[in-house]
C-alpha cells in the first residue's frame, strides 16, 4: 500500500532526519512509528502527504509515486490528524467536517449524510453538534471531530501525528478505544506517530520503533516485545524495569486436556517472554498447587501500563 524505497531526508541545515529508510505498510493496517523524540517520526509521516519533501529515495501509494500524484487529489485522498486539531473556529462542527467533501465537489445531501454518519460513529449525537462551533465542545469531543474530519471524503490512508498527545489520560484512553472500535469497521491504513509506549501497543497492528532516523525494529508488539533487536529497544519497551510477577498473574482458567508450561513465582521477566513465544499461557505453580496464569496480554498489559511517556512531544 505505502512503500519506502531508500528514502532519505536531509534538512537544509544539513540534518539528516531519515537515513535510507526501506519499509512497506500493508493496506488496512494499523501502524505505528515510535521512537524518542527527534528521531525522525514526523519527518518520515510528512513526506507521505508531501508536506515534507524527501531528498533521496521513492515513496508509492499503491505502486504509484507520490510525486506523480497531483498534490490536491494527494493530500485530499489522505486524511491528516495533528495533535492539535486545527478546527475553524468561526465554523461550525459541520461544515469543519465538509471542507474535503465541498472541495470533492460532493453533493450537498451526500454531503450532510456523511457528516451525520460520521458524528453518530464517534457517539456524537449529529442534531446537536453539527451546528455548535468548536469552543462549545471538550477538548477529546474536538479531537474526535478532528478524526472524523480526516475520514470525511472516506480515504483510503490516514496519518495521524500524535493525535492524542494533549488530552488528559482518561479522554485519551477513551479516544484510543474508539479510534481501535472505529478501525475495525472502516479498516483503513493508519500511520499513527507516537512517543507513547502504552498507546503503541495498545493500537499497533505493527510497531515501527525508530531511532536516529534509522528503524530499530519492526514487528508486531508480541514480537518486539518477545525478541527485542537490543538494549535500546528492551530500555525502550520498559523491559528493563523492576519486574514483579504478581503483576502478571491472573486467575487460573483451566482448560482440560490442555497441558500448559509452567512457572514458578520466581521466573524472571526474560524467562516468562521466552516461554510465551512457544506458549499462549503459563500457569504458575508453587508448591505444585497452581495459583493463576500468566498471558501474552497480561505481559503486554504490565509492560504498557506502568511505562513512563519517553521523550518529549517533538513541538
Ligand atoms: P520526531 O518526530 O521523532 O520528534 P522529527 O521528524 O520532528 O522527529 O525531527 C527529526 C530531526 O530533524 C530532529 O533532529 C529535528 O531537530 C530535525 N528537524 C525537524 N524539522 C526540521 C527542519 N524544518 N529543519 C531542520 N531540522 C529539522
Amino acid at each position: 500500500m505505502i512503500r519506502f524505497d531508500n528514502v532519505s531526508k536531509r534538512y537544509d541545515n544539513g540534518r539528516l532526519a531519515v537515513k535510507s529508510l526501506n519499509l512497506e505498510i500493508g493496506k488496512g493496517e494499523f501502524f505505528v512509528i515510535i521512537g524518542p523524540s527527534g528521531c525522525g517520526k514526523t519527518t518520515l509521516l510528512k513526506m507521505i502527504n508531501r508536506l515534507i519533501h524527501l531528498t533521496d529515495g521513492t515513496i508509492t501509494i499503491e505502486g504509484k509515486r507520490i510525486s506523480d500524484y497531483n498534490l490536491h487529489e494527494l493530500r485530499w485522498n489522505i486524511g491528516y490528524v495533528l495533535q492539535q486539531i486545527a478546527l475553524f473556529p468561526h465554523m461550525t462542527i459541520e461544515e469543519n467536517i465538509a471542507i474535503v467533501p465541498e472541495l470533492k465537489k460532493w453533493k450537498p445531501e451526500q454531503i450532510q449524510h456523511r457528516v451525520r454518519e460520521l458524528l453518530n460513529m464517534v457517539g456524537l449525537d449529529a442534531d446537536i453538534y453539527r451546528h455548535r462551533k468548536p469552543k462549545e465542545l471538550s477538548g477529546g469531543e474536538q479531537q474526535r471531530v478532528g478524526v472524523i474530519r480526516a475520514l470525511a471524503a472516506d480515504p483510503e490512508v490516514i496519518l495521524m501525528d500524535e493525535p492524542f498527545s494533549a488530552l488528559d489520560p482518561i479522554s485519551r484512553a477513551k479516544l484510543q478505544d474508539d479510534l481501535l472500535e472505529l478501525q475495525r469497521t472502516i479498516r483503513k491504513t493508519i500511520v499513527f506517530v507516537s512517543h507513547d509506549m502504552q498507546e503503541a501497543l495498545k493500537l499497533g497492528d505493527r510497531i515501527c520503533v525508530m531511532k536516529d532516523g534509522e528503524i530499530v525494529q519492526l514487528g508486531t508488539p508480541q514480537e518486539i516485545i518477545q525478541h527485542p533487536a537490543n538494549d535500546f529497544v528492551r530500555e525502550f519497551m520498559g523491559l528493563t524495569k523492576d519486574f514483579d510477577i504478581q503483576q502478571v498473574i491472573r486467575p487460573a482458567v483451566m482448560k482440560e486436556g490442555n497441558l500448559q508450561q509452567s512457572v514458578s513465582g520466581h521466573d524472571s521477566l526474560q524467562s516468562i517472554l521466552s516461554k510465551l513465544a512457544q506458549h499462549d499461557c503459563l500457569t504458575v505453580l508453587e508448591e505444585n498447587a497452581v495459583v493463576g496464569m500468566i498471558t501474552r496480554e497480561s505481559v503486554i498489559q504490565f509492560l504498557a501500563n506502568d511505562s513512563v511517556v519517553r521523550g518529549d512531544s517533538h513541538d
